[in-house]
């Protein structure tokens, strides 16, 4: 009877290792548009830091290492044949076009 008490008072006393131990924590620093720097310690264990935090300012800051992909550029992208253009004009590659063509029939023949 003495032997069982013992077995189930020792059960009971279990070694509390978690209690008062936090999170390792990383400190995240924030950059807003005016220059304004945020660091805030985020528990490395969160699911996810955000990328941006708001600033006292009222601007948003950018999570720093964070890229934001700016949005495509919707201005026209010059092709080979406009910069050809901005050089010459039609007349001037007919000339061209024309010598060129003489010069890849006379390999022909
Ligand atoms: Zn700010």
């Amino acid at each position: 009877m003495g032997e069982s008490m013992r077995g189930s008072r020792l059960g009971t006393t279990s070694y509390e290792t978690d209690s008062g131990i936090y999170a390792p924590r990383e400190l995240t620093t924030y950059v807003c548009e005016n220059q304004h720097r945020v660091t805030l310690p985020f528990s490395v264990e969160a699911d996810e830091i955000p990328d941006t935090w708001p600033c006292a300012c009222g601007s948003k800051g950018l999570r720093q290492g964070v890229q934001i992909q700016p949005a495509a550029e919707p201005k026209h992208v010059r092709t080979h044949w406009d910069m050809l253009l901005e050089r010459r004009t039609i007349k001037d590659l007919e000339g061209i076009l024309k010598e060129r063509l003489e010069v890849v029939r006379a390999k022909a023949s």
